[in-house]
């Protein structure tokens, strides 16, 4: 790995389960799963539903408002390409349609993040990458 690869955020390599979400992601949408036979909402993607197997699936767009569940603040980084993004907050979100998403809070003070704290989803763009990044801000 050369010394600028190093410095470079990884980016997603959409797949067959995860293709709709990353190009919903690039158009500015937040897409997730609703099974037609149990009706529950399931995230991250999968072709069968987590909470009764079914087969019948629809992609929805969230409206992407939810609250922070639980967070934590990073302060050493995992490789070198965060660095510069410390001290930065790994959060869950509960969102309004009753799924649970890991993601970054950006475009905050890291001290500043609550538990039940509002959020909205942002796409974060990456520099070398044409692939938005769903994260969340604080409202
Ligand atoms: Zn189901």
């Amino acid at each position: 790995m050369s010394d600028s690869d190093a410095l470079k955020k990884p980016v997603p390599l959409p797949d067959a389960d995860s293709r709709v979400y990353w190009e919903g992601a690039n158009q500015g949408k937040f897409m997730f799963q609703r099974c037609n036979s149990c009706g529950k909402a399931q995230f991250y993607s999968r072709s069968l539903c987590s909470h009764c197997q079914g087969k019948e699936l629809q992609w929805l767009a969230a409206r992407g408002r939810g609250k922070v569940a639980s967070f934590s603040v990073v302060h050493r980084a995992p490789i070198r390409a965060f660095a510069a993004d410390v001290p930065y907050v790994v959060a869950l979100i509960d969102m309004d349609e009753g799924f649970r998403f890991m993601c970054n809070v950006i475009h905050c003070d890291a001290q500043a993040v609550r538990i039940g704290m509002p959020v909205k989803v942002v796409f974060e763009e990456r520099p070398g990458s044409s692939q938005k990044i769903p994260q969340v801000e604080l409202m």
